[in-house]
């Protein structure tokens, strides 16, 4: 018997590779086609002939701990304590499963807000605790009344996502609020918070849980270095909880994966030094704006992109097909790979929406909304 009936190749692969197929441009997938930075280049090629290669202490490397211990203050004025507190993980989905698995028992019930990444079902499946798939509203934003609804005695966990994959929605400062006061009313919940696009925001600035000690106090928190420094293939993340959380998150990490790989670790943790992470959003903010910019006069109508590295679009205008046949079409037809929002929702809802990815060179941002114009 399978644990996990449902799960197949994901659309991701397939989609990549049908644009792999049709030599489409492929702004599918979410990761970067641009060069790391040659400073972080540099620094790999140093370290990789020094003494980096063996375990670091399971928990992470002390280093890079009291780095993010320092981002996390300097940031948000969270102030953590680093031999509690923190975990390296091999990028946010094993800090995902890994925290999901720790804390859901078999039968406990975790509320999910669709359209969600892929990650967060199947890790409650295997924990044997049950997915409550249910919709934010049409403009992305929770509904409170039906986060409401579905609490029970059972639900352990609340899963949000901030800034949001796949739709780019940023959470409002009214928004926190509102989910402060519901989860003092049900102190049986708690919060585990995604974000590992903290630091792309571009109309209002991401608001982290770190800020909200109501929250932070119930929550398990987690950001990837994958994301925010350009190298995603290095599955480097992080988790935040409060130690009593911890210590749990902790027994099932030494067994899942033990120690973080060394290298990235190392290189990470000096390349933290002179990052300077203001300067991800002000680039991603160019690519927003100038993929924006060159569909303006096209058939798509484009959503607002708060933050991530995703523009959603509508493309009623041009089909009414469903929209996982309009995204084959757009790679065979028009040779263009997007991501249909549709598999982002249990329930399949096909509001006819595509998600872009603009993390890529400005030439392939150019060269497809050329494509795109054309349809
Ligand atoms: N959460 C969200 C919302 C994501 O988009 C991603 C990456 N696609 C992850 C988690 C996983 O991050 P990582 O690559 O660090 O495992």
């Amino acid at each position: 018997m399978s644990k996990l009936p449902n799960t197949t190749t994901s659309i991701f692969s397939v989609m990549s590779q049908l644009a792999e197929k049709h030599n489409a441009i492929n702004l599918s997938q979410g990761f970067p086609n641009f060069p790391i930075d040659e400073r972080l280049l540099q620094i790999s090629e140093r370290l990789l002939s020094t003494n980096i290669h063996q375990y670091t202490p399971m928990v992470g490397l002390p280093s890079l701990l009291e780095k993010i211990a320092y981002l996390t203050k300097e940031n948000y004025g969270r102030e953590l304590d680093v031999s509690s507190e923190l975990l390296i993980t091999t990028g946010a989905t094993q800090g995902i499963y890994t925290a999901i698995n720790a804390i859901v028992a078999n039968g406990d019930e975790v509320i999910i807000l669709d359209p969600s990444y892929d990650s967060y079902e199947p890790s409650v499946l295997v924990a044997g605790g049950r997915p409550v798939r249910i919709s934010l509203n049409d403009d992305y934003s929770p509904d409170f009344n039906r986060i409401e609804s579905a609490i029970t005695i059972k639900t352990k966990l609340i899963i949000i996502n901030n800034p949001h994959n796949p739709t780019g929605k940023i959470w409002k400062e009214s928004e926190f609020e509102a989910l402060e006061t519901l989860l003092e009313k049900y102190p049986h919940v708690l919060l585990l918070s995604d974000e590992v696009y903290e630091y792309i925001s571009f109309i209002h600035p991401h608001i982290s849980v770190h800020t909200r000690p109501k929250l932070a106090d119930k929550a398990i928190i987690t950001s990837s270095f994958g994301k925010s420094l350009h190298v995603t293939g290095w599955k480097v993340g992080c988790l935040i909880a409060p130690e009593r959380l911890m210590n749990e998150i902790k027994k099932v990490h030494q067994f899942l994966v033990f120690s973080v790989n060394s290298i990235s670790q190392h290189i990470i943790s000096e390349y933290l030094d002179i990052v300077d992470f203001s300067e991800i959003a002000t680039m991603y903010a160019h690519k927003r704006g100038l993929f924006q910019e060159a569909l303006k006069n096209s058939k798509f109508e484009l959503l607002p992109s708060e933050g991530t590295y995703f523009q959603v679009v509508n493309y009623t205008e041009i089909s009414n097909k469903k929209d996982i046949e309009f995204a084959k079409d757009l790679i065979t037809k028009h040779g263009v790979a997007a991501i249909p929002i549709s598999v982002f929702y249990k329930n399949e809802t096909d509001k006819q929406m595509l998600r872009f990815c603009f993390a890529k060179t400005d030439e392939t941002l150019l060269a497809a909304a050329e494509r795109l114009i054309a349809i």
